[in-house]
């Protein structure tokens, strides 16, 4: 069956394998219409754009932004250019403020007897350093036995060495993709840490901010798609769909899986992939 999924990372944020590796399982996966959505990086998305050719696949440059704080409110942004200078201004501001919150979560650990080699570590993490590094850091040293202790006991939100991260808002991230010619959609609403009243009433302040569409189709809102669905419908909001995969064996889902529960698929997507092209290729102005 010929399926879209458009919400997958690769190495270039958080993803276990990177654009070819993930272009071969979408292929394998019977999927046609894929959108690469790394967290804050545009890094990915030339060579998936290539990978994507290669195998006759359609292909959406996408980004999810990460917006308030660790409420997993996330804002993708669809037809983004991987060469628009005022998004890779706008996202190496973001990784610099990684850097200097795992700087300050470095100090409150050696405050209270665990002394990582932080600098290293920043190092050695990529575009996108952040809590699971310093997890898997205290339990290389033996501080904890594995990253969920590290979570729970010390780097976990409210917890000793908790540093909350500066992020924008979803508002700003989506006037932001709004102004650079860019389709901005709320990702998974079913993973955000907040009663559902308050989603849909914050839906109405970001429609108004530019938002246009709603990721129905993702696991988080699995058993409630009905609901979502019928909310995108009222509001006029695009239905969208992927399945976060990081990897195989990874804690998202696996390539394509949400399109076999999302009767339009085909036929929503393509509206999403027309609309982000069209903005895509009338260009931005810089
Ligand atoms: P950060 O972006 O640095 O705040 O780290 C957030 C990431 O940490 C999430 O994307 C998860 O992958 C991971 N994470 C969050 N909470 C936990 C937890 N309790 N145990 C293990 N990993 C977690
Ligand atoms: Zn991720
Ligand atoms: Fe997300
Ligand atoms: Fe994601």
């Amino acid at each position: 069956m010929r399926r879209p999924d458009l919400h997958l990372h690769t190495t270039a944020s958080d993803g276990q394998l990177d654009v070819w590796q993930v272009a071969r399982l979408v292929a394998r996966a019977d999927v046609t219409l894929f959108a690469i959505t790394d967290h804050d990086t545009l890094s990915a998305l030339p060579a998936a754009a290539d990978a994507a050719y290669e195998r006759g696949l359609a292909f959406l440059s996408g980004v999810e932004i990460s917006t308030e704080g660790d409420e997993e409110v996330h804002i993708l942004g669809y037809g983004v250019r991987h060469d628009d200078p005022v998004l890779n201004a706008f996202f190496r501001d973001m990784q610099e403020q990684r850097v200097n919150r795992v700087r300050l979560i470095g100090d409150k650990l050696k405050a209270l007897g665990m002394e990582l080699p932080i600098e290293e570590i920043i190092a050695d993490a990529g575009s996108s350093v952040g809590r699971p590094h310093i997890g898997r850091a205290l339990a290389a040293r033996g501080f904890v036995r594995d990253t969920a202790e590290a979570f729970n006991r010390f780097i976990g939100n409210g917890k000793p060495a908790y540093v909350p991260r500066l992020t924008p808002t979803a508002a700003d991230a989506i006037r932001l993709l709004a102004n650079r010619g860019a389709v901005s959609v709320l990702a998974h609403p079913g993973e955000i840490r907040w009663p559902v009243e308050r989603v849909l009433e914050r839906l109405n302040e970001w429609q108004r901010a530019g938002l246009m569409g709603l990721e129905v189709y993702h696991p988080a809102n699995r058993g409630h798609y009905a609901d979502w669905e019928r909310i995108a419908r009222e509001k006029h909001l695009l239905v969208t769909g992927g399945s976060d995969f990081h990897g195989e064996g990874a804690s998202h889902g696996m390539i394509g899986e949400t399109a076999a529960e999302w009767p339009n698929a085909l036929h929503d997507a393509w509206k999403l992939f027309r609309l982000a092209k069209q903005n895509e290729s009338q260009g931005v102005t810089l």
